[in-house]
């Protein structure tokens, strides 16, 4: 059984969406960091994954990582399996032109939070084997501008594809060039955030369900255009992860249903740190606060 996919059914009503918290965290920007701690999370030469473990994605079903995917990658051991998803997602239920639900956190008890990478500058390679290695749940919003350079979009359906066994991480909507929307008119808006929607739907099939604002700014005429374009839900974060660890909107840690931002950055953002040593610093944060990981797209 797979830590991130398995657990017990169990019908549970998900509450509105959306919590009354005001403070966010810029997002997109800045990769400050208050720890020194020094980064781990490469697989050591002599056990790359996939000299390691051959095959290590049979397929079908949810076949769990094993112990020695999550210490290749600097993990002590796999998380706790992530509680049943609820029977009802936040968009259960809305119809065609609906308003789109804003979302920071998912109101649940459990400690389970979600984690989100955004823009798609950066393409490390190694961040698939690990994602694959650890059938990591997780949800890109990508920026056209830059998912589109170099390998493209067949790096992120690489990611989408990670989890195996016809499980799929999301691919979501995060604008054609990445400006401040609060900033343009109306139309601009909705140019920057229907296009968007349509080269994603044309290069992966499906039409993004979720769009996130770049540094989480938006207003009305967001709203109304993200609502124009077919986007169910406007998702924003609470937690931010820089180099070492993350910083929070509210208190000195996560709490139940947080959405965790993170960005497909490497060394020369992360001050040296690779891609995959960041995640490794976030999830080994996330398991020392006693919480695993969640699909998103269980509950929204
Ligand atoms: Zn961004």
């Amino acid at each position: 059984m797979s830590p991130f996919f398995s657990g017990r059914r169990r019908a549970a009503a998900a509450a509105a969406a959306g919590s009354a918290v005001l403070t966010l965290i810029a997002g997109c920007s800045s990769t400050g960091s208050g720890s020194a701690a020094r980064p781990s999370g490469s697989p050591s030469a002599s056990s790359t994954p996939s000299a390691a473990t051959g095959t290590p994605h049979p397929g079908k079903g949810e076949s769990a990582p094993d112990a020695a995917a999550y210490r290749r990658w600097g993990l002590e051991r796999p998380p706790a399996a992530p509680p049943a998803p609820p029977a009802k997602k936040i968009t259960d239920g809305m119809r065609d032109g609906d308003a789109p639900k804003i979302v920071r956190r998912i109101p649940t008890q459990d400690k389970v939070v979600f984690l989100t990478f955004d823009d798609g500058a950066e393409k490390d390679p190694q961040f698939v084997r690990m994602a694959k290695d650890l059938k990591l749940p997780f949800t890109m919003f990508l920026t056209d501008s830059v998912a589109h350079t170099g390998q493209g979009y067949g790096y992120f359906e690489q990611l989408r594809d990670a989890p195996g066994g016809g499980v799929r991480n999301g691919v979501d909507n995060h604008t054609i060039d990445h400006p401040n929307l609060r900033t343009l008119s109306a139309e601009a808006q909705k140019k920057e955030i229907c296009t968007q929607q349509e080269t994603l739907q044309k290069r992966f099939g499906e039409r993004p369900a979720l769009f996130r604002p770049p540094y989480g700014n938006y207003n009305d005429a967001t709203l109304a255009a993200a609502r124009a374009c077919g986007v169910r839900a406007v998702v924003l974060w609470e937690a931010t992860m820089q180099i070492n660890d993350m910083r929070y909107a509210e208190g000195d840690g996560l709490r139940p249903g947080d959405i965790v931002l993170a960005h497909f950055r490497g060394p020369q953002e992360l001050k040296g740190t690779t891609m995959t040593q960041m995640v490794t610093n976030m999830l080994r944060s996330i398991e020392r606060q006693g919480y695993t990981v969640g699909r998103l797209e269980d509950y929204l």
